[in-house]
């Protein structure tokens, strides 16, 4: 309500220019447009910049921060039919705030896994949402679950009462050329083809989430269902304080 009316005008004209993106990305790859899902990264963004895609019809939200997307829960309470996705890394001690709240896209081990089941349990929660990271690029610095220790993590995770694995998610090394993701998109993708032909309890490989602002028509061409978009949308992030 603080905030000036027309700020966030260009908030729907981004949202639009990035839907004909996804659709016409789907086309060419010989997908149906509705096979992707638009998840509106709005990390650092104000309330007011999601009420404006809210009232442009978008309804995936991203955040990276459990903090921050606690806040944004409270702040943003009356809006109907939110949907929100956790793509930050989740510390342990954070889990709280995150469970039964969003599908947790950043699920890489046994340990957070525990905790997400211990913390469902605990609140009542039938069940949490997750995909899990995997370290496509191999880079060191980055978490994410090495693709060689992907079927021992997916075998400890299979049947635990309120996980539910849903897919796969990566971020690839940061690359200003699209083209340079492609190979990592591609890849999580056989991961998940490969990994599909064992059925494990509570897991089913349908979603890869991949693919941001620079390169998500390569991300739609190697087969994403869910794709990560914030400054095609909301315009640059100021830097967090
Ligand atoms: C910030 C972020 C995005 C969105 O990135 P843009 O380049 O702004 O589209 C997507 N995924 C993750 C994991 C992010 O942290």
């Amino acid at each position: 309500m603080a905030s000036p009316p027309d700020s966030f005008e260009h908030v729907a004209r981004g949202l639009d220019a990035v839907r004909e993106r996804i659709a016409r990305a789907a086309r060419a790859a010989g997908r149906a447009p509705d096979a992707v899902r638009l998840i509106a990264v709005s990390k650092t963004m104000p309330g007011a910049a999601i009420r404006a895609a809210h009232a442009a019809g978008q309804r995936d939200f991203g955040e990276n921060y459990a903090q921050e997307l606690a806040g944004k829960l409270t702040e943003l309470g009356d809006l109907p039919d939110l949907a929100w996705h956790f793509i930050g890394n989740l510390q342990r001690n954070k889990a709280k705030l995150v469970v039964g709240r969003a599908c947790i896209h950043t699920l890489d081990g046994t340990a957070l896994a525990d905790e997400l089941e211990r913390r469902a349990a605990a609140a009542g929660i039938a069940r949490v949402d997750t995909l899990i990271e995997v370290n496509v690029g191999g880079e060191a610095q980055k978490s994410g679950v090495a693709p060689a220790d992907l079927p021992t993590l997916l075998d400890a995770l299979a049947g635990r009462p309120h996980l539910r694995v849903g897919g796969l998610m990566c971020i690839p090394p940061a690359a200003t050329d699209p083209e340079a993701s492609r190979p990592h998109f591609r890849a999580l993708a056989r991961l998940r083809d490969e990994l599909s032909r064992t059925p494990r309890a509570g897991i089913d490989l349908g979603h890869l989430s991949m693919g941001m602002s620079v390169d998500l028509e390569a991300a739609i061409a190697e087969g994403a269902t869910l794709v990560r978009v914030g400054t095609a949308i909301f315009g640059e992030r100021r830097p967090r304080h």
